[in-house]
């Protein structure tokens, strides 16, 4: 996945998410707005220099066909997307779990959605895909148990 592919989904789930509002952050001028599972603060800067905590989720995992379409994608902080965050990804299709952690965020992700804020300069989303890993090359984590 390009850098410049992947911040244009961020700049456009953050244009078109409702709890996203500009800011300015030390001098830069960002959209700032929460984090899709846990609702914490994620920044998303304008210019794609850098991207606070900001990652793209996708709503249905691309493992399990999810598309890189702007109604399938949210912005999730970089703890809930990491390793040992909230990753539903792994499980299969029609896990219980799974199918209600999707309901959930499709239901969030309406809620959220708005029109794309007013003023500002949104580059072209592809939704072509083309330069894509293969989905399914990751590994299952395996888990940790905690030991003291
Ligand atoms: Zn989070």
């Amino acid at each position: 996945m390009g850098t410049a592919r992947r911040h244009a989904q961020l700049l456009w789930c953050a244009a078109t998410d409702r709890t996203f509002e500009r800011a300015e952050l030390k001098g830069v001028e960002v959209l700032a707005g929460k984090c899709i599972h846990c609702n914490c603060m994620v920044i998303v800067d304008l210019d794609g220099t850098r991207m606070l905590r900001a990652t793209v989720e996708h709503i249905v995992p691309r493992t399990h066909g999810g598309a890189d379409t702007l109604d399938n994608l949210a912005i999730a902080c970089g703890r809930c997307n990491g390793a040992k965050g909230i990753r539903h990804d792994p499980s299969p299709w029609g896990d219980p779990k799974l199918m209600a952690m999707i309901e959930r965020l499709q239901e969030r992700k309406r809620k959220r959605t708005r029109e794309p804020l007013a003023g500002l300069t949104l580059p072209p989303l592809d939704d072509a895909g083309g330069d894509e890993e293969p989905a399914a090359a990751e590994e299952p984590k395996k888990k940790k148990r905690g030991r003291r």
